[in-house]
């Protein structure tokens, strides 16, 4: 077979291309392969707790307590090859029914079941942890949040882009606590002056004096930037569909649980007359709460928090449950600290339906300890860019904390 020149030079240069990716990757190969067997025998070698407390700038109030620091707990989980994660718990009594002092006592619990465990195991971990989640959720997250570090620092994969990869930025809301509506309005303006587009305030006290807050907000924010409230279970049935009927007409984007979280059909009432659509938060923690209020069609949307799902894992179930059943959803935060905030962030990050995101759980906080993570410009956070969660903590911090 006679064959042209321009032919022959084209098989010929695929050929020296071809000849090139070949030795490349035999090169690679092995490297890949021994790195992949190390990797699959890796093991947690050590495990540190610490107390992680942060001062808050002010006390946060809403409808069901107060917090006056963010007394946390972290862990580290290190592996026989070198390679950490790190994981936050942020427990918030009134909500989770945790405090720092379960927390460090569920930690030390499920230290000695993941001691010598292989860290990429993760949904065989979660099974062995088991029942902790359902009475300390925010312990139970702080080691599934390291451990999905260290499967992103494994991976050298940003954590949002392994779990999903939908999106690198987006908006969170600013949240004002329960106050006066004047010093409501103060905050609210400080926020937009710092450049937020979204508005969350808490309301769920007298639903009268709500109305006058949402009212006063509505106002003094102009008709454009959206505005959602959440009553954190502060009224009843019939005050929630009398206060939410009389706030219709200042334009609330939605309100989370209105209502006592365990009154599955008291959400379902108030929702059936509401104008408002019902965002649920209290009332789901777990992907089986999620189910329920599906069946129910108790709710509008879902508000996703790693502190009340146990973390990760269970947090992409509840979200692609809530796909499935075409919910969308928020992530919202205790008052974590940057850590567990880019954590949430990843989860926003790599799921379609998650549209909301209420990540501002740091913005009262006396100290930023945290080093890397996201990064906040005028309300949007970009994710970073690092292998995992993409942060650390600052070790002249770490040093002054207490090691359990
Ligand atoms: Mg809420």
């Amino acid at each position: 077979m006679k064959i042209s020149r321009q032919q022959f030079l084209k098989f010929f240069g695929l050929g020296v291309v071809s000849t090139a990716l070949a030795e490349k990757f035999t090169l690679a190969w092995p490297k890949l392969a021994s790195a992949r067997e190390e990797i699959n025998k890796m093991k947690i070698k050590k495990i540190e707790i610490f107390n992680f407390d942060i001062p808050l700038i002010e006390p946060f109030h809403i409808a069901i307590g107060t917090m006056t620091a963010a007394n946390d707990v972290l862990v580290k989980i290190i592996t026989d090859s070198g390679l950490y994660g790190l994981g936050e718990s942020c427990p918030f009594a009134p909500i989770t029914g945790e405090t720092q002092a379960s927390n460090i006592a569920a930690a030390r619990a499920i230290r000695e079941i993941l001691m010598g465990k292989d860290p990429l195991a993760i949904e065989l971990l979660m099974e062995q942890i088991g029942n902790i989640v359902h009475a300390n959720p925010g312990a139970v997250a702080a080691f599934d949040m390291a451990l999905y570090d260290l499967l992103g620092k494994v991976a050298n994969l940003p954590l949002y882009r392994l779990l999903g990869g939908y999106r690198s930025s987006f908006e969170t809301d600013i949240t004002s606590g329960l106050n006066t509506p004047e010093k409501m309005v103060a905050s609210v303006k400080d926020g937009l002056a710092r450049g937020y587009r979204q508005i969350k305030i808490k309301v769920g006290e007298d639903p009268d004096l709500d109305v006058r807050r949402v009212k006063m907000v509505r106002e003094a924010i102009g008709p454009d930037i959206p505005l959602r409230i959440d009553a954190n279970q502060g009224w009843s049935v019939p005050q929630a569909i009398s206060a939410l009927k009389r706030m219709e007409p200042f334009n609330v984007q939605f309100v989370e649980q209105p209502v006592l979280a365990s009154d599955i059909s008291g959400l379902k009432a108030v929702r059936q007359q509401s104008p408002i659509p019902i965002m649920a938060d209290e009332s789901l923690f777990l992907p089986s709460d999620s189910t329920k209020l599906i069946r129910e069609e108790a709710c509008d949307y879902f508000n996703i928090k790693l502190m009340k799902a146990g973390g990760l894992l269970n947090s992409l179930k509840i979200a692609q449950v809530a796909a499935a059943a075409n919910i969308q959803c928020m992530v919202g935060c205790m008052l974590e600290s940057k850590l567990g905030l880019t954590a949430a962030a990843h989860l926003v990050a790599s799921q379609k339906n998650i549209i909301f995101a209420d990540l501002d759980g740091n913005s009262e906080h006396q100290v930023d300890p945290v080093i890397g993570g996201i990064k906040v410009e005028k309300g949007t956070i970009h994710l970073p860019d690092g292998p995992g969660l993409g942060c650390d903590v600052d070790p002249a911090f770490l040093k002054k904390m207490r090691a359990v």
